[in-house]
């Protein structure tokens, strides 16, 4: 059954907008009678009935209303350097199908690609769609969100304050990340930043054990390339609490 984002609800029916429209109507080619399954964020999924469609709106009879549980119950975010090429886009879907909660594109000091202004905005925008892609995909009902593209100092107010951050360091030869989790609580946010191809600066990642409390710690004996590093470390806390395997 085909998966869309709700546009908005009535009493009884979802509806289907914009370019969930499109897809319905030009690529499934659904008619009236088909079934669609509905999501809208909440974590709520309905299955219609498509009823009507026309140029602006398909309308379908909510048949079943159920809350899967799908959702991860720890909330793990991804703060991350800016890195060249399709990494961000791979850790996006690939974060989001392991069930990030969220994700957050950083400017760091040794970043190659830079972005701002409306090429930051517009990437964002690209980044959201191809979250909102993987969500269907993998069956979650909660689209996790992506920031826009933060410097140090925006982190503290993007983020709630119980944030727990640690900072993925491949220098730090003490603190393990398996280690530091369990001085975590699962039912506060997790922020994990992961630096970008040339790593991070020794004064960013004093700036984030002091201005975040971030705990530095090492993902093992190997350097793994930025995207690698994001998706091992949500894997592993995921794993660590309960909400992977
Ligand atoms: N420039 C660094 C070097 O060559 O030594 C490598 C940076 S690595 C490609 C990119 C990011 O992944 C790092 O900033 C860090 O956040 C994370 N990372 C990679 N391997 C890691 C490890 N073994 N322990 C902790 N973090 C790691």
């Amino acid at each position: 059954m085909h998966r869309f984002r709700i546009g908005n609800k009535t009493e009884g029916s979802f509806h289907i907008l914009g370019d969930e429209l499109y897809h319905l109507v030009k690529v499934l080619r659904l008619k009236e009678g088909d079934q669609a399954v509905g999501f809208d964020n909440t974590g709520v999924q309905y299955r219609g009935i498509i009823e009507s469609i026309d140029r602006d709106c398909a309308s379908c009879r909510i048949v079943e209303e159920k809350f899967p549980e799908v959702e991860a119950k720890t909330m793990v975010y991804i703060v991350m350097g800016l890195a060249k090429g399709e990494k961000i886009e791979w850790v996006i879907q690939k974060g989001t199908e392991i069930g990030m909660a969220g994700f957050v594109p950083l400017r760091t000091q040794r970043a190659v690609l830079q972005l701002d202004g409306k090429k930051a905005e517009q990437k964002v925008v690209r980044w959201q769609k191809i979250a909102a892609e993987a969500v269907k995909q993998c069956r979650r009902m909660i689209e996790p969100p992506i920031g826009k593209v933060a410097d140090w100092n925006d982190l503290m107010d993007i983020l709630p304050a119980q944030t727990q951050w640690v900072i993925a360091y491949e220098d730090e030869k003490t603190a393990s990340l398996t280690h530091i989790l369990r001085g975590f609580h699962s039912e506060y946010p997790i922020a994990i930043l992961i630096g970008p191809e040339g790593g991070f600066t020794p004064e960013e990642v004093s700036e984030a054990r002091e201005k975040l409390k971030a705990c530095s710690v090492s993902l093992g004996p190997r350097i793994l390339r930025t995207e690698t590093a994001a998706l091992t470390a949500l894997t592993m806390v995921l794993t660590y609490f309960g909400d992977l395997g």
